[in-house]
């Protein structure tokens, strides 16, 4: 849900197929919002978008006590395609891992996949409440898809399965390098040649040794690094992203 500046036009998230005339129900949460925070009645104006069919305004026609429901009227933006970037990370404790989600989407970040290392200390997540942080954040930046967030898997699983299509580069954040001084700094890489499709961020412990080594062995990895610094897994992501926007995402511009 987008911020309680009353002069904005409430945006939301919702499942249903979008076109005009259709009804669309919003969720108890969205309607509190709607109707509680940002003050809004029947006849009022929203955007409403689903990740597959654009923007659309639709208008408040039913407001029961806690459910509210719009009529959907034009299309304001046709759907377009995003970059695709996928960030694999390891699960971190509640409060770090919000703040990850929701900027991260706020970042454009496509796919979230969570992945459990050796040094992983929170093996699960809230699914639930982390789609909901990515459904609000996107609501609010104005982007017309919400990233699908995976179950938590193995580091070693998620990399074989990568490692079945080595078109699709990723970009290691290793803070191994980042000790050693000879490293290849992050935007050197993103401005060569090499398209990159994600980026691994390690836990707060690290990569243990050995699986550092591995993951520098894969012929599809380049390890990166973000400075002399070592940086929360949180900041060292959002970092990364926002490199990776500003010099192959669309934070390029146009074209
Ligand atoms: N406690 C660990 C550091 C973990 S930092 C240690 O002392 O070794 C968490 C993650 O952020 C790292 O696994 C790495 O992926 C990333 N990271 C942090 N700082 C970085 C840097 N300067 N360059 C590249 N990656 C970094």
């Amino acid at each position: 849900m987008t911020d309680a500046n009353t002069s904005s036009l409430p945006r939301l998230y919702v499942d249903s197929a979008l076109t005009a005339g259709t009804s669309v129900a919003a969720t108890e949460g969205q309607s509190h919002y709607l109707l509680h925070v940002m003050r809004r009645g029947a006849g009022d104006e929203v955007a409403v978008f689903n990740g597959r069919d654009g923007e659309w305004s639709a208008v408040m026609d039913v407001v029961k006590k806690r459910h509210v429901s719009f009529t959907v009227h034009a299309q304001r933006r046709p759907q377009s395609a995003e970059p695709e970037i996928a960030l694999l990370f390891a699960p971190l404790k509640a409060g770090p891992l919000e703040f990850l989600v929701e900027k991260a989407t706020e970042l454009g970040v496509s796919a979230l996949i969570p992945v459990i290392t050796r040094r992983t200390v929170v093996n699960r997540i809230n699914h639930r409440r982390l789609e909901a942080v990515a459904m609000e954040a996107a609501e609010q930046c104005e982007r017309l898809t919400v990233p699908s967030i995976a179950a938590p898997r193995p580091l070693d699983e998620v990399l074989a399965e990568w490692a079945a299509d080595q078109q699709r580069r990723l970009l290691f954040l290793d803070e191994g390098v980042a000790r050693d001084g000879g490293a290849t700094p992050i935007a050197a890489v993103l401005s060569g040649k090499d398209r990159f499709a994600a980026i691994l961020v390690g836990p707060e412990g690290g990569f243990a040794p050995d699986e550092q080594d591995f993951v520098r062995r894969q012929t599809y990895i380049t390890s990166v690094v973000l400075g002399p610094r070592i940086l929360r897994a949180e900041t060292a992501a959002l970092a990364a992203l926002s490199c990776w926007q500003a010099l192959q995402g669309n934070a390029r511009g146009p074209g």
